[in-house]
């Protein structure tokens, strides 16, 4: 079975792009060039060198001694949290930044909720001198203050979006809209697997180095290049993907995603997915998310705000649709218990995100033998405020 987008841009019945006929010149562009462009040896070189000498790659895989003590197996921590900006976003956006100059263009738009797939754009336009426009919910801003100040020192213009709840997808809209205005000047820089084709299979495809890089360090660690078992946390789903990716043709590595249960999933305060959700049309995107039963997207919740988001990626939804892959939940205190965990035994304090794929492990038989792969997505800077709230420092 194929895992990987088909020629029309579906993960069996998911994915798609479902856009506006107005936004037919920008999708078809990116779509009829994409694949060339990052395949041909200049790109490659560009992009390779870049996360060499930029974002720090290859980040290390960690055999963690003291949790795999814990657990009475053998746990790595691929360590996505060393990346400069500090997470696994600017993998994609150091892609897409050489894409979009190698399409000409001169603009780069990007949404943006908790702010840090803002911050891994702004960076990426002032490392090549391009003007950044980032739509981002008044009340986000509000909220995330430190990354609204980040992307501004970056040169960004930051522009606030009034409608709707104020927050991720009121500023979605606003951003297809100036790309719908804008189709020949502007690429439009989306930060997970979602959207319309070719997003879900263009940010897999630069995340991917996520898997590579795994298979060479553990054949060098461990004489074998396949791991038991890889987990990862999925918001929209890019780091997962990017984990996934090179093991998807592996039947033998259990693939495992964990989705934010947020106050628990029987409760209206949740972003599982794929546990409280059903198929329909989000942006752009055949895929899986929460709705009422008129078809209306419920707000999501998480105490991590990277989760915070009401779809997944298509991909996710057809690798759970297909028994693929396996998608567990973690609860916002049982996240927070884990981070503690990993940071008192290793002393690494990870992204409440990243503390969601490490909360699974309590959910997970192991045996002594079995090695494990858990993706480290980010590192946890940005939530010293809510760590020291419930932990009371
Ligand atoms: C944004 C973010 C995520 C969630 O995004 P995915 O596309 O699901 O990977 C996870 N971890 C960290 C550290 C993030 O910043």
């Amino acid at each position: 079975m194929d895992y990987q987008v088909n020629e029309k841009g579906y993960y069996g019945e998911f994915g798609g792009a479902w856009i506006p006929e107005m936004m037919f010149t920008n999708i078809e562009e990116l779509s009829r060039r994409y694949l060339d462009i990052i395949h041909s040896s200049e790109f490659v070189e560009e992009f390779v060198k870049l996360l060499k000498d930029y974002v720090g790659r290859p980040s290390p895989l960690y055999f963690s001694q003291r949790l795999s003590d814990f657990y009475q197996t053998k746990i790595y921590l691929k360590r996505e949290d060393l990346n400069h900006t500090g997470s696994h976003k600017l993998n994609n956006t150091v892609g897409q930044i050489l894409l979009a100059l190698k399409l000409g263009k001169t603009r780069i738009i990007a949404e943006t909720g908790a702010g840090q797939h803002g911050v891994a754009t702004a960076t990426v336009c002032a490392l090549k001198g391009i003007k950044c426009v980032v739509y981002m919910g008044a009340l986000d801003i509000e909220r995330q203050a430190p990354n609204v100040k980040k992307m501004k020192m970056l040169g960004a213009k930051v522009i606030p979006v009034h409608s709707g709840n104020k927050t991720l997808k009121d500023a979605t809209n606003e951003a297809m809209r100036d790309w719908i205005n804008n189709p020949f000047d502007t690429h439009y820089i989306i930060g997970s697997v979602v959207g319309p084709h070719p997003y879900p299979d263009m940010v897999a495809r630069f995340q991917a180095v996520i898997s590579k890089e795994i298979k060479i360090q553990l054949a060098e660690q461990t004489g074998s290049e396949l791991p038991t078992r890889i987990i990862a946390c999925v918001g929209g789903g890019s780091n997962a993907a990017g984990a996934f990716y090179h093991f998807l043709e592996n039947d033998e590595v259990e693939l495992i995603g964990v989705e934010a249960a947020g106050k628990g999933v029987d409760t209206s305060e949740t972003a599982a997915t794929l546990k409280v959700g059903s198929p329909g049309v989000l942006h752009a995107s055949k895929t899986m998310l929460m709705q009422n039963s008129d078809g209306q997207i419920t707000e999501p919740y998480s105490i991590s705000a990277g989760l915070d988001y009401p779809g997944i990626g298509p991909m996710h939804a057809h690798l759970f649709k297909t028994g693929k892959a396996k998608y567990l939940y973690a609860t916002d205190k049982e996240v927070l218990e884990a981070a503690l965990l990993l940071t008192q035994k290793e002393g690494i304090i990870p992204a409440l995100e990243s503390a969601h794929a490490l909360a699974a492990l309590n959910q997970i038989k192991f045996k002594e033998n079995d090695v494990t792969v858990v993706n480290l997505s980010g590192r946890g800077d940005k939530d010293m405020q809510t760590y020291l709230d419930y932990f009371g420092y």
